[in-house]
């Protein structure tokens, strides 16, 4: 059950539930996509039916923001509280790491993926990352290709929105990820 904010699905849950589900989505196989909308997404999505469609199809959807979580008061279904993306990917990568899982960085500009790969696996230590590519890519195939090789459970999309939302929705399936993660300039803030 999602909590409709101006036409915008989102889950009420903890920072905790949202890794243990997406953990549980990781370990049940298939796709899976998550999106952290913040407040200029929601605005996005008023104009924007592909993007609305694919916030609405995430299979977790968190606010990262304090308007949206305001903006859910205002309206009477108010949600738990903000869940900060970079929170989100920082206890799925503590778990990932527990667990052998793997991950895969797209985005930013070139490099950026790589100085937040050294820094993330000092942070998470055995944490896996299994490979990177830059975010300013002409094609989507040998980015599919690519992703799909390094063999990853976890690839943290970060193309800004709605960019990376459509990218994960279209593209996630063939890259053979188990779960995506829409996380804008998160890989810059990772690399310090
Ligand atoms: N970016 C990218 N490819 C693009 C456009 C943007 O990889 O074609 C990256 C950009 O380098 C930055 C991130 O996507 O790291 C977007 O950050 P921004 O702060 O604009 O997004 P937000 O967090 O506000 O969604």
């Amino acid at each position: 059950m999602k909590t409709d904010i101006l036409g915008v699905g989102f889950d009420t849950l903890s920072p905790e539930e949202m890794v243990h589900t997406a953990a549980s989505l990781i370990e049940a196989g298939g796709f899976h996509y998550a999106v952290t909308p913040n407040p200029e997404f929601l605005l996005a999505a008023q104009k924007n039916e592909a993007f609305r469609t694919v916030l609405n199809q995430a299979d977790l959807s968190m606010p990262d923001g304090i308007g949206v979580v305001y903006a859910s008061k205002i309206l009477g279904r108010p949600l738990n509280g903000r869940v900060p993306g970079i929170d989100f990917a920082d206890g799925l990568m503590a778990w990932m790491a527990q667990h052998g899982k793997r991950l895969f960085l797209l985005g930013s500009k070139p490099g950026i993926a790589e100085m937040a790969s050294v820094n993330l696996r000092q942070r998470h230590p055995g944490l896996t990352v299994c490979g990177t590519h830059d975010g300013y890519f002409k094609e989507d195939a040998p980015v599919i290709q690519a992703v799909r090789e390094a063999e990853p459970d976890v690839v943290l999309v970060c193309l800004g929105a709605p960019k990376q939302e459509l990218w994960m929705a279209q593209n996630g399936p063939a890259t053979g990820a188990k779960f995506m993660v829409g996380l804008g300039g998160a890989l810059d803030v990772f690399a310090g």
